[in-house]
């Protein structure tokens, strides 16, 4: 079983742009225990620019490219430091690799991607990913994680997407305005009715939104791979998940469903 687990901003960092240190200490520990069962584990995290808005004491996420990239620069090293500490504990190696969108689109570049991934899992170690975002410009980059976590899955032939956020899943409308909001636990097919449910922004330090979300579900769907949305608070649903248990919303791929 191979699963890849993606970090949002808001799930490891508090409002103000600081590490949520118990947080990220629960979910380190908690894939660690999931590594040691045998699980391959991939994390695709976010947090560099949120990291670095906090740490550069900026009051709130930057909006131009150099402070953005000035910020990630100072957060991504404070992000695979604190990932590297954690899962230390707990015997686990680490590895960072950045991408760029020119390095998926390229073909030589994204066989080289692949191969060192694979050559970290086989020896043991959690590769973590993140968008090279110091230097990742407007026209090459991926933009989010959400997609960028969907392509990791595909390329490394991933069983499962699980994409941990703010939200607990995908619901018939807004949870936070409207209170017959419903979770939707099954998606099989990304009707328009589906898709129409992706309108809603991200959070202000993060990227992503539900529509993100959508997208990464259908490139997983179309290559072989189920994708969850679950709420990042609770990281201990991981261990139902691979337990087999419903949790949040969970996407079909199409050979599956
Ligand atoms: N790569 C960005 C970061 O590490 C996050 C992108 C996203 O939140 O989707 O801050």
């Amino acid at each position: 079983m191979k699963i890849v687990i993606k970090i949002g901003t808001s799930t490891i960092t508090h409002g103000t742009g600081r590490l949520n240190i118990r947080r990220t200490e629960e979910i380190c520990k908690i894939i660690s225990d999931l590594k040691n069962t045998g699980t391959d584990i991939i994390i695709v995290s976010s947090g560099a620019i949120g990291l670095g808005t906090g740490k550069l004491s900026l009051r709130e996420r930057p909006r131009d490219m150099p402070s953005k990239q000035a910020a990630a620069a100072v957060g991504q090293s404070e992000l695979m430091y604190v990932y590297d500490r954690q899962f230390s504990e707990y015997n686990h190696t680490v590895a960072q690799i950045l991408l760029t969108a020119a390095d998926v689109r390229n073909e030589i570049r994204h066989k080289n991607f692949t191969n060192t991934l694979n050559r970290l899992l086989e020896l043991g170690a959690i590769p973590v990913i993140n968008e090279n975002d110091t230097i990742a410009t407007e026209e090459i980059t991926i933009g989010d994680n959400d997609t960028l976590a969907a392509i990791v899955s595909t390329s490394a032939k991933a069983d499962l997407l699980v994409l941990m956020s703010d939200i607990d899943g995908l619901f018939t409308s807004d949870p936070h305005r409207s209170a017959d909001a419903r979770l939707i636990e099954k998606v099989y097919d990304l009707s328009d009715d589906i898709l129409a449910l992706g309108g809603g922004e991200g959070s202000s330090l993060g990227t992503g939104g539900m529509k993100t979300k959508l997208e990464a579900a259908r490139i997983c769907m179309e290559a072989d791979c189920d994708m969850i949305i679950m709420n990042g608070s609770k990281p201990e649903l991981l261990y139902r998940i691979l337990e087999g248990g419903s949790v949040g919303t969970r996407f079909y791929a199409k050979e599956k469903a």
